[in-house]
């Protein structure tokens, strides 16, 4: 079977490096890489990941207005999106949610068996 394509958006680097790590020991995944919502919109426009993670609080372009953009393309409209939000800011995960995002889990990530089951959910 052909290695689904999950890209990361990330601005802090070890995060982005960990999730790069963690994901591919979780299974036949293609990781790609992004540190901000324009970088993430240029690449996802390029490649067609079958599913995003988006960090929201990021420079450039934030993870809220790359998730209204990529809903406004065809190609990106029903595109699997998990929003990286921080943990104690619960308003993040309703405004996660209100741009589109079918999911959320709060950084720092502590169990990783929750974002595998998420994952995996999306993917099917
Ligand atoms: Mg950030």
């Amino acid at each position: 079977m052909e290695a689904k394509k999950i890209l990361v958006v990330e601005d802090n680097e070890d995060t982005r490096e960990i999730l790069l790590y963690r994901l591919k020991s979780m299974g036949n995944y293609e990781v790609l890489l992004a540190s901000n919502g324009k970088e993430a919109l240029q690449i996802a426009t390029q490649t067609k990941p079958d599913l995003i993670i988006m960090d929201l609080k990021m420079p450039v372009m934030d993870g809220w207005e790359a998730t209204k953009a990529l809903r406004k393309t065809d190609w990106g409209k029903d595109l699997p999106v998990i929003a990286l939000t921080a943990q104690a800011m619960e308003r993040d995960e309703e405004k996660a949610l209100g741009v589109g995002c079918n999911d959320y889990i709060a950084k720092p990530i502590m169990d990783y068996a929750i974002l595998k089951k998420k994952v995996e959910k999306l993917l099917k």
